[in-house]
């Protein structure tokens, strides 16, 4: 029996990538068990497939895979807008010890980050965002943390990577002055919890991924003990890669972050990270050498003023690149798509850099695989998990299979997301939230984002 029959649309299949998919005309994909049992033309699908339980017409409309963002702090939308004063942020080490860890992360409870992750769920599902890989911080609300997430995302019913961030950071001390390898202790206890409720291989929609925050917040014994525990229960890491300035970590260890964490053996091809922006070559060999897959976060790094990551040079030395952010601005995948599309061009006056095909297999293929969920997400294809996006496009010109590419870095707004699909499951239907009250969601979140604040002020 079929579940949900999607016919005549632009179907976009993005395998084996976005640039190589099929593009059909009068498109349809068949759905069956949350998985798609079929893709092909309308008029040929139909007669097998017409007499699903449900027939979306989408008429007008493009079919695609469910994007995926590689890197994001969901509670950190509670510091949107937060009146703080920004005299004191003269460096990207102010705004991190700052606005990061002092104003939001030291305060974070986990009402807080029940609220605040459904809140960002509720939005990224929305504008076409079906998978996350979150990394949690709560320095003085951590027992149980990933719980409050656990719950927020399956309520909201996006698809997730989970883990908490194991740092030996003490809140409220700076990490110059001392680190405290029980803070990593209570930081792995809570993603062990996490990972013997979730083995591997379990296949909802919670998949726990072990958080590790920077080579220089943890000792070489944490970064060594991170490895075993992701090697033990097939996890992977995830991690902040270069994100502060290179000759920070020279200066201290000798070493860049590449160079420390491949001496600890916890660069591998199960690798997330974060950021990478200040490397040179020989860390850039490094993270290739490794198989480390990159999040590059252009909105957050440009922020922090921290530059601009080698992403085209990354691309040539093999390094798998995807799509993250922190959660920081907005939480629309399209305006990352463009942001990544347009800042290369701009940086290396090079505007034949990044064709519109490759910011979205940043969010496509490269992010599956980086999650090491190629065989189930990030493109349509029979047998692969039905997270599906039709989308009515907005447009001033035709979208057809010559234009359609140019339209996602051109044209296209989170807000033209019309129905997704996760696991089979409609999740959002004529652009409105399915699974929860999204004003409830909202104003849920308004009062715990109060909330922080007070307590920053406090
Ligand atoms: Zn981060």
């Amino acid at each position: 029996m079929t579940d949900i029959f999607i016919k005549n649309a632009l179907v976009m299949t993005c395998e084996p990538n976005v640039i190589s998919g099929r593009i059909i005309e009068n498109g349809a994909v068949a759905v069956s068990g949350g998985k798609i049992i079929a893709i092909g033309k309308t008029d040929v699908l139909e007669s097998e497939y017409g007499n699903a339980d449900r027939v979306i017409d989408a008429s007008g409309r493009i079919v695609m895979p469910g994007f995926i963002i590689t890197h994001t702090h969901m509670p950190y939308v509670m510091g949107h807008n937060q009146p703080v004063d920004f005299s004191q942020l003269r460096s990207f080490w102010d705004m991190l010890q700052k606005m990061g860890w002092e104003w939001l992360e030291d305060l974070i409870t986990q009402d807080g980050i029940y609220a605040a992750t459904r809140y960002a769920a509720a939005k990224m599902l929305k504008s076409g965002t079906t998978t996350v890989c979150e990394l949690v911080e709560a320095p003085n609300d951590m027992n149980g943390a990933l719980d409050a997430s656990v719950r927020a995302v399956t309520e909201i019913g996006i698809r997730a990577n989970l883990g908490y961030e194991v740092t030996e950071r003490i809140p409220g001390v700076p990490i110059n002055e001392r680190l405290d390898p029980g803070m990593a202790e209570k930081g792995f206890e809570e993603n062990l919890r996490l990972i013997e409720k979730f083995p591997a291989g379990s296949g909802g929609l919670v998949v726990p991924r072990l958080g590790v925050h920077t080579a220089y917040t943890n000792s070489p014994a944490t970064l060594k003990k991170a490895r075993e525990i992701a090697d033990k229960y097939r996890c992977g890491i995830q991690i902040h890669i270069a994100e502060i300035p290179r000759a920070f970590l020279v200066e201290k260890y000798g070493k860049s972050a590449p160079m420390l964490l491949e001496e600890t053996g916890l660069l591998d091809l199960d690798v997330v990270a974060a950021h990478c922006i200040d490397i040179n070559d020989e860390d850039l060999n490094i993270l290739a050498r490794n198989g480390v897959n990159v999040a590059h976060t252009p909105m957050t790094n440009s922020l922090g003023g921290n530059g601009v990551a080698r992403v085209p040079e990354m691309m040539e030395a093999g390094i798998n690149v995807t799509l993250g952010h922190d959660c920081f601005f907005s939480l629309d995948t399209a305006e990352y798509i463009r942001y990544t599309y347009l800042i290369h061009k701009a940086h290396n006056a090079n505007p034949a850099l990044m064709p519109p095909f490759v910011p979205l297999d940043f969010a496509l293929g490269n992010a599956a695989k980086a999650l090491g969920m190629e065989q189930s997400i990030g493109s349509l294809a029979e047998g692969k998990k039905a997270d599906i996006l039709i989308i009515k496009p907005d447009c001033p010109t035709p979208v057809n299979p010559a234009t359609v590419m140019s339209f996602f870095t051109m044209t296209f707004l989170g807000k033209d997301v019309e129905t997704v699909l996760v696991d089979g499951k409609v999740v959002v239907e004529g652009g409105e939230l399915k699974t929860a009250d999204e004003e409830q969601v909202m104003r849920d979140c308004v009062k715990q984002s109060a909330l922080l604040w007070e307590r920053n002020n406090g």
